[in-house]
Parts: structure tokens; sequence; C-alpha cells
């Protein structure tokens, strides 16, 4: 019997793995760390087809569509150069749909509402701690508050930092720091509508810029900053606004116009570390599977690890629903899914390698060379946004 699931987080994965268990006849329940929901959260993201595909077997993607950014990517160097163009005008016609940016709080908010909606039980405040996978059919999860919760399979939907890989590998691989700091925000700017159309993005003289303007005026913006020693927590909570935007505007002093102005009108500036995992070697044990950041968190910069968080969600329900026993379940879902997460991952980590310029010298040959490498870039997307979970056909 594998009909009860724990669901640990109330991500980007966590409510459509709920979503697509259902759809295979398995009831699952979510437990979220946060206190409550917080649908005001965080910076933006872009999601691509590969990932707005698998939204849309579940809600109307009309229903996310309402506060957004366009996906179209225009480059520029720290002269205002155009230097490349990644465009969005056939995705459509050739994927079904079309990369944009969405806010992370509107994307978790309207993937919770239509969890909720299906009847899936969402409990907050729910920190997972430990896990034991003594008895025979069942995993029990253990909580901060001294809750716990019995199912006959756990998904770890928990994340970049996940509790879930922590207490099922004592050796687990850490997320790994890759040497940038992302910042952004949101922030309005009168007379910038003449900017709209795509998200342009700066490779400043010191530090890399990325603005767009919303369907309803408003600019979303970041930065990545070079900084190869990684921050502790406490170090980035007691940085001052303040202190933040100086810094900022220093960085980008030389930088095209508006960048200083929208750094300058910045209300409240969000700052990360961005982290990956290069290689998780297992990605679950006994009854328990990781997925999404859990399993193979990748840098932000090609705007992959929602949409990937989100394949997985499908695909694992269907290697449950089609193979005999969770293990073969388990091994295939990452038999077929490891190989494309790794591939993204470097990726991501060679364009972020792109964006950190130390020196005068290596700036001139990135400039010369950003166009090429930008053109081949946006030629290999092809085979990330085409793919498609087909729900019909049977994993064997
Ligand atoms: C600055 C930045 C920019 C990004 N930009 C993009 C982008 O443009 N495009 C893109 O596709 N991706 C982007 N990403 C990555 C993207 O956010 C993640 O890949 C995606 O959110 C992964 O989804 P997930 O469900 O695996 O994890 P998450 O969305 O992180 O969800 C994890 C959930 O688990 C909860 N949780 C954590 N610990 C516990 C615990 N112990 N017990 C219970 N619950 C717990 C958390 O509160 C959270 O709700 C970006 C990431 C960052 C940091």
């Amino acid at each position: 019997m594998n009909n009860k699931a724990i669901i640990i987080g109330c991500g980007i994965a966590g409510p459509v793995m709920a979503l697509a268990l259902k759809r295979v006849g398995i009831d699952a329940t979510i437990y979220e760390a946060q206190p409550m929901p917080n649908d005001t959260k965080g910076a933006f993201l872009g999601i691509s087809p590969n990932g707005l595909n698998v939204i849309n077997d579940f809600l109307p993607l009309q229903e996310i569509l309402t506060d957004y950014t366009p996906g179209k990517i225009s480059f520029f160097n720290a002269q205002n150069k155009p230097i490349g163009l990644i465009d969005n005008a056939h995705q459509k016609d050739l994927y079904g749909s079309e990369t944009v940016q969405l806010k992370r709080g509107l994307l978790n908010g309207a993937l919770r509402k239509a969890a909720e909606q299906a009847g899936i039980t969402i409990k907050f405040g729910k920190r997972l701690i430990s896990l034991s996978q003594g008895h025979e059919n069942t995993v029990t999860a253990f909580f901060e508050d001294g809750s716990q919760a019995e199912g006959n399979l756990l998904i770890g939907c928990d994340g970049i930092h996940s509790a879930t890989r922590s207490c099922l590998f004592q050796d687990a691989i850490k997320p790994t720091y890759t040497g940038l700091l992302s910042t952004g925000g949101f922030t309005m700017i009168p007379g910038l509508s003449n900017l709209a159309g795509s998200i342009r993005m700066t490779f400043g003289q010191r530090s890399f810029f990325a603005y767009a303007l919303s369907n309803k005026g408003e600019v979303w913006w970041f930065n990545n900053i070079s900084q190869p020693d990684e921050p502790s927590q406490s170090e980035l909570s007691q940085l001052e606004q303040a202190a933040l935007k100086e810094k900022l505007l220093a960085l980008h002093k030389h930088d095209p116009y508006p960048i200083a102005d929208i750094i300058q009108a910045a209300q409240s500036i969000e700052i990360y570390p961005v982290y990956d995992i290069p290689f998780l070697p297992q990605w679950h044990k006994g009854r328990v599977c990781l997925i999404g950041d859990a399993a193979h968190a990748t840098a932000p910069h090609i705007g992959q690890g929602a949409s990937l968080a989100l394949e997985d969600t499908v695909v694992l329900a269907k290697c449950i629903r089609d193979l005999p026993s969770l293990t073969e379940a388990f091994n295939r879902f990452q038999s077929l899914r490891q190989e494309r997460v790794q591939t993204m991952i470097r990726q991501a980590r060679k364009v972020g390698d792109s964006k950190t310029v130390p020196n005068a010298f290596q700036r001139f040959f990135r400039d010369l060379l950003l166009p090429f490498f930008v053109k081949m870039e946006a030629k290999k997307m092809d085979w990330v946004y085409s793919y498609k979970v087909d729900w019909e056909s049977k994993i064997t």
C-alpha cells in the first residue's frame, strides 16, 4: 500500500507534487515550515515553457499571468551596446507557452490555492527535523513543534537547504556557494514605459544588472555581485538597506541609464548568496525521495530551477503509477532526470561565471566574446524548452 504521502515543503514543487500524486490515486498532505502563507515574500523568477506546461496541466495559466514581465531577453555591454537577444516570439507556436517572469509570491500562492481547491491539506508551522523509516511500509516525519506524521512515502520538496536531504544522508552534500550574490526588488520609475518588451540585462563595468517593466508598469530588477568569499547569514541580515544601496550605486557608477535611478528608487532590496548542488549521487532512500532544489539545485542564471522542479513532479508521479515498487519508481525517476538536470546545472554555472569581471583586461575580452557566447547559449535552449511529459505514455 503506497496510498498516503507526506510532502515536505509548500514552495514551487510541493503543491504540484501533491496534485500529481492525487491524479495517480495517492492522497498527500503537505507540511510547510513557514508559520503561515505569505504571498508577497521573495523576488521574481523566470518560468519557461517546460515549466509552464506542467502548471497548465493543473491550473489555467491565465490565473498566474496577472502580474508579469516578458521573457524575451536583450543583452547589453557596459557601453549600452546591444550584444544579443534571446527572443521568445515563436515559443508559443513551438512549445505551447511563452517564457515569463513572475513574482515568487504570486506563483507560490496560485499553486498552493490550486492544491487547496483540489482538497489537499496543507499544514503550516511544520518544520521537519527528523525522519524514521523503521517500520515496514511506513515513514514518520518529526516536526520542530513536537508533532509527527506517518505516511507510506515521503517526498522532500524542501528546497536547496533541504532538511529531508540531511535526514536521509548523514554526509549529505552541502550546497556550494558559487561566488555570486544576487540582489533585487521592485520599484516604480515614472517615464520608463518606452523600455517595455524585454528584460534588459547589462554586463556592467563591475557588476551585472537586469531590469524589466511589468504589465502593471512596475520595474522589476536584479543584480549579481561577484564576491568570492561566502557571506554568513548574520553578515547579510545585519547589512543595512542604505549601505547595500550605496554598494550597488558604487558598483554601477559607470553603467548606463537607468540603472542608478532604479537602485536609487528601490524601497526594499533583497539579497541572497547564489548556491547550487553540482551533483548529489543518490536522490532517494527507502520510502523517501527528493525532488526540485532538494535534489539538484541550479544557480538561477538560465532561469531553470523552478521549471525543473515542476518537471520532476509529473515524472515522479508517473514512475510511482507505473512501476511495481517505490524502490523501482525512485530509481527510475532519478535515472530519467539526472542527466538533464546536471547539464543545466553546468550551463547555469558557466553563465554565472561570465558575470564576474575581475579586471579591465578580462573585461575587454569578455565584451569581445559575449555576443558569440549569448548567441550560442540562445541556440542551445530548444532541448530545454521542448521537454513535455506525456501523462498517457507508460514508464517501463
Ligand atoms: C535569487 C534567486 C533567483 C532565482 N531565479 C530563478 C529563475 O529566474 N527561474 C527559475 O526557474 N528558478 C529561479 N530560482 C530558483 C528557484 O527559486 C528554485 O529552483 C525553486 O524555487 C525550487 O523549487 P522547490 O519547490 O524545490 O523549492 P522552494 O521553492 O525553495 O520551496 C521549498 C519549500 O520548503 C519549505 N521548507 C524548507 N525547509 C523545510 C523544513 N525543514 N520543513 C518543512 N518545510 C520546509 C520552504 O519554506 C519552502 O516553502 C532562483 C533562486 C534564487 C535564490
